[in-house]
């Protein structure tokens, strides 16, 4: 009696610490292997996004186009950037001077190729989309997110 009793209780603690586990707020970042993105993404795609590449400047869908939108990450749909805050900065990337908000986007230092950069990923699966540059082009920011079409969708205004 005191087995079952005892069995129950552990259950219980199970049940209960699975649900705690289960239900408490986490950040929400994806977990997958490079062979399950490897899957989803098409080759350049992946490149740029989970190998950290960068396409060839003034080749990307999205360098000259200017409809109005959302910018979503092209892994995982969150929402990046808005077509608002997009500007021409002849670099032959997309630029644009905000993200959509404090959350959508994280910034890491990037110490590689011998240069002090600051990488941008998405905050959702934590793709590789670019890097900021402070380098001004009279925005509202004075910042420059430099990120690869290829890391981009796009989802027009309604
Ligand atoms: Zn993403």
């Amino acid at each position: 009696m005191l087995k079952i009793k005892l069995l129950k209780y552990t259950e219980k603690i199970i049940l209960w610490s699975c649900c705690l586990f289960a239900c408490s707020p986490k950040p929400s970042v994806m977990n997958k292997t490079n062979q399950e993105w490897q899957k989803i993404l098409d080759p350049e795609t992946y490149r740029i996004m989970r190998e950290k590449g960068t396409e060839r400047p003034h080749t990307g869908q999205y360098d000259q186009f200017w409809e109005a939108g959302t910018y979503v990450c092209k892994a995982c749909n969150a929402p990046l950037f808005v077509s608002e805050t997009k500007f021409d900065a002849g670099c032959g990337w997309p630029s644009f001077f905000k993200g959509i908000d404090s959350t959508a986007i994280i910034e890491k230092p990037d110490y590689s190729h011998g240069m002090h950069r600051v990488e941008v990923l998405c905050a959702h699966c934590e793709g590789h989309l670019g890097h900021v540059f402070p380098d001004g082009y009279n925005t509202p920011t004075g910042l420059r997110y430099c990120i690869n079409s290829a890391a981009l969708g796009f989802k027009k205004q309604e």
